[in-house]
């Protein structure tokens, strides 16, 4: 393992123990860690805050949790473990019988596991236990002490930002969700990949493309930042929503909401052709992480996802087991190189725009039309239906490999076709 993995490392053993959600302390730190790697800004919107049709809730702390039986035993303990307590669990002192408590606690299939579980935007109380946990709760003793010390404060919502301006204004949106406690590749995987890769980009002396890196509690966060950020992310045309990429399983790529957009198919084969084999691919579906939230009608941005072992689909998701003994560093490593070959790729594209969007340009004025009109005949296609067919494609967010597939061209004459358009001034590299 290089000093990459190290470094990953590292970061997870530091970045994993925080007891994150979607406000709090431990997001700050994670931020603060996170600036370690990038000068991200970190940035506050205050509790009770409309943001789009939501608002920004109370900040949310808790010192200490637990339960105990009537000897005083602790049985379950938050100091034992950061999924032990519902997120968002109003305060509890008291004592309960069996029946009143079962209500409040949760358990998961696997027998070793702890599941996750979050009460946001809903005033309750809850734990969660392991299967022996649980039976040893309702065995042992009639009334158990219950203990929340938790607190509901008037703060803020934390989120990090860290923006590269390219040659190019064209946005690329990079966005991952810091609002899970110690789970590894829910969240956490994406995380770092996320800083990693603003790092990577940062040390280049000039990008193509403009970055915009989002680090923010999912949902709650990404609407929180489309709210606050609108005009300019109805500009963003593409991004990647970056989680669950850190487990041994097989690559995969989520596609965007537009199933016919360029950016899908350019994902999938550079995945492909760095893993030397077919990958899964996940057809777009609105249960997942904040593309859900980009990709609404007044953003439409298209976002993929490269993952290993997606959200859902490994049987660790959202439980104590998705812990550092699934998230390996090399791991994460490969998923990182993955991810910046992806990045490369996009950098080395090709994009027009048409210098005149309404309507077609005259060909005849230009130097580029047939004198007889009224000629065409399906299959004799000459010159000028030709340029017509790559203007008409050329939108400023197409590439030229993929106007040439549109138009059924080779990439070298669809290069050629857009030389001369150049020269003519019809169109402008992007
Ligand atoms: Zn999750």
């Amino acid at each position: 393992m290089g000093i990459e993995g190290d470094e990953i490392a590292d970061y997870l053993h530091r970045l994993f123990p925080l007891c994150r959600s979607i406000t709090g302390e431990p997001n700050r730190q994670t931020l603060r860690i996170l600036q370690e790697i990038i000068p991200l800004f970190i940035k506050e919107i205050a509790s009770g805050t409309p943001v789009l049709d939501w608002c920004i809730p109370d900040e949310w702390s808790l010192r200490e949790a637990y339960i105990s039986d009537d000897s005083g035993k602790r049985i379950v303990d938050f100091d034992q473990n950061n999924l032990h307590v519902v997120s968002y669990s109003v305060p509890v002192d008291g004592w309960f019988r069996w029946e009143e408590l079962d209500k409040h606690l949760h358990f998961h299939e696997l027998p070793n596991a702890i599941p996750y579980r979050t009460s946001y935007y809903k005033r309750d109380w809850g734990f969660c236990v392991t299967q022996e946990q649980y039976a040893e709760l309702r065995n042992n003793s009639k009334m158990h002490r219950v203990v929340i010390n938790s607190e509901f404060t008037k703060g803020s919502l934390s989120y990090g930002e860290h923006i590269i301006r390219g040659r190019s204004s064209r946005e690329i949106l990079l966005s991952c969700y810091i609002c899970h406690p110690s789970m590894a590749n829910d969240s956490l995987s994406g995380v770092l990949i996320t800083a990693l890769l603003a790092r990577y980009l940062n040390s280049k002396p000039i990008t193509n493309w403009s970055y915009r890196f989002v680090f923010v509690p999912e949902t709650i966060g990404a609407i929180a930042y489309l709210s606050q950020h609108q005009e300019i992310m109805q500009e963003i045309d593409i991004g990647f929503v970056i989680t669950t990429c850190g487990g041994e399983g097989q690559f995969g790529v989520k596609k965007s909401f537009n199933d016919h957009h360029w950016i899908n198919d350019f994902v999938i084969s550079t995945v492909e052709r760095y893993c030397g084999s077919d990958i899964k691919v996940f057809p777009f579906d609105i249960h997942g992480s904040d593309e859900r939230q980009y990709s609404t009608q007044g953003f439409g941005i298209n976002c993929t996802t490269i993952t290993k072992d997606k959200y859902y689909d490994y049987d660790e998701y959202h439980t104590s087991l998705d812990n550092l003994d699934l998230v390996k560093p090399h791991s994460l490593f490969e998923t990182f190189k993955v991810y910046k070959e992806v990045i490369d790729n996009l950098e080395s594209l090709e994009i027009f725009e048409k210098t005149n969007i309404y309507g077609e340009s005259m060909l005849r004025k230009h130097g580029l039309h047939n004198d007889l009109g009224g000629s065409y005949l399906p299959g004799g296609e000459q010159i000028s239906d030709l340029v017509l067919k790559v203007l008409f494609w050329t939108d400023g967010k197409t590439p030229v490999s993929y106007v040439a597939s549109k138009v059924g061209l080779d990439l070298a004459n669809c290069e050629n076709i857009y030389k001369l358009l150049a020269e003519k001034n019809l169109v402008r590299k992007i």
